[in-house]
């Protein structure tokens, strides 16, 4: 789960990390006025989004006054930013952070994410931040730095120093820089966080270190157990068939094509995603319904892949293992039936009971497509797009 740039920031703070001070705001008024509570002077009005890149998007600007503030506010909010992170959809803007503006001598990068390969958490850090990393890592691959914490000692304070030293910081600022560090960190680990980023962190005109900009994630599954976390979620920054999907149980990502999938496995969905592409189509979205899927699961996987408009035919593929192809096939009726359905639906059962499966397939009476192979019936699904002229 995402939160907002003003959300991290907060949290952040709360754990020692220097951040300007700031505000929100949800009206052009409000941004003059925070501006003007501010102590009137130069501000940066921020869009608050769940992405990054929002300053080559146009959704960061100085300002130098409150008026200016008020004015590059009128025009930010209710807008759709489009960054590289946010694909086409973008993301709306409803509220904004306003800060005082930071006199920068020098942007840094700092990141913390989870290492599957150690399965540890990993710092990344670079003397050259403001950009994405990935383009860091492209232009100037020996200013990144990598550090592996050890969870039986956590973040030892030799290693934070090791950081500040390998950014080339010095006097003061190395202190100042293992605070940040160990303040992420805990943040991180105390919060279950799977990701913590500071781009820019910067270095001030005065030599201090302080955060422009933050970005947390944490882990959906450790939700229960962090309710303060969970309550800074913002739905209207979701994707809205994630959304519905994952308030359902069903692990649904959503995909640019038109060819719905209800799929049993994540390896077959993957391989059925390489077979639709390969037949020259394109996936609407990953869907695996999971083992011993009752006809009710089946049901409302169909409803998830609905809510996206784009859908112009339905795959089911199932191999059934865990599963059984008799409750699937009759989800499969029982969504037809009762889900008003204007697409058509290819499906390719196989595995346990897949005869009792066909079988309530083929007296259904339903214009139902069959295939018996995973290439039919992408072939099929594909085909089924466009209704052939008459
Ligand atoms: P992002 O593009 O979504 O990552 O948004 P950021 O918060 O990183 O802002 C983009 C850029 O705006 C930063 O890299 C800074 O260069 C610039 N910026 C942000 N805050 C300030 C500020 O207080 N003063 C100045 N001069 N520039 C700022
Ligand atoms: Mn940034």
């Amino acid at each position: 789960m995402d939160i907002h740039e003003h959300q991290a920031k907060e949290i952040l703070a709360r754990f020692g990390v220097p951040v300007p001070p700031g505000a929100l705001a949800w009206s052009p008024e409000q941004a003059e006025y925070r501006a003007r509570e501010l102590g009137g002077g130069p501000c940066v009005v921020k869009a608050q989004i769940h992405s990054g890149g929002r300053g080559e998007a146009g959704g960061v600007r100085v300002c130098k006054s409150p008026d200016a503030a008020r004015e590059f506010a009128a025009a930010l909010l209710g807008r759709t930013l489009v960054t590289r992170q946010t694909g086409e959809r973008g993301r709306s803007v409803d509220r904004l952070w306003v800060e005082a503006a930071t006199d920068i001598a020098q942007e840094m990068y700092l990141g913390f994410v989870l290492d599957r390969k150690s399965e540890r958490i990993m710092i990344v850090a670079s003397r050259h931040g403001g950009m994405e990393i990935e383009d860091l890592a492209e232009t100037d691959p020996d200013s990144l730095v990598r550090m592996v914490i050890d969870p039986a000692t956590g973040l030892v304070e030799y290693q934070a120093r090791e950081l500040a030293f390998a950014l080339g910081l010095t006097g003061p600022q190395v202190a100042q820089m293992v605070q940040v560090v160990r303040a992420c960190y805990r943040a991180y680990r105390d919060l279950d966080a799977t990701m913590v980023e500071i781009n820019p962190l910067v270095v001030t005109g005065a030599g201090d270190l302080i955060a422009l900009d933050a970005k947390m994630s944490f882990d959906t599954n450790a939700l229960f157990r962090r309710r303060e976390v969970a309550a800074l979620r913002d739905r209207a920054q979701e994707d809205p068939r994630e959304s519905y999907a994952h308030d359902h149980g069903l692990a649904y990502v959503g995909l640019d094509g038109d060819i719905g999938c209800i799929i049993n496995g994540a390896g077959l969905a993957m391989a059925t995603m390489d077979m639709i592409k390969i037949a020259g189509g394109a996936p609407a979205n990953f869907l695996d319904i999971g083992g011993g899927a009752s006809p009710e699961r089946v049901c409302q996987a169909f409803r998830t892949v609905l809510t996206d408009p784009k859908v112009k035919v339905i795959l089911v593929n199932i191999f059934a293992g865990i599963n059984r192809c008799d409750w699937v096939a009759e989800g499969v009726v029982q969504a037809c039936r009762t889900l008003d359905l204007k697409v058509p639906v290819v499906v390719r059962l196989s595995g346990t009971n897949v005869e009792e499966g066909r079988r309530i397939v083929r007296e259904s009476g339903l214009p139902l497509v069959t295939a018996d192979t995973l290439a039919e019936a992408a072939d099929r699904a594909v085909a089924a797009r466009e209704p052939v002229a008459a």
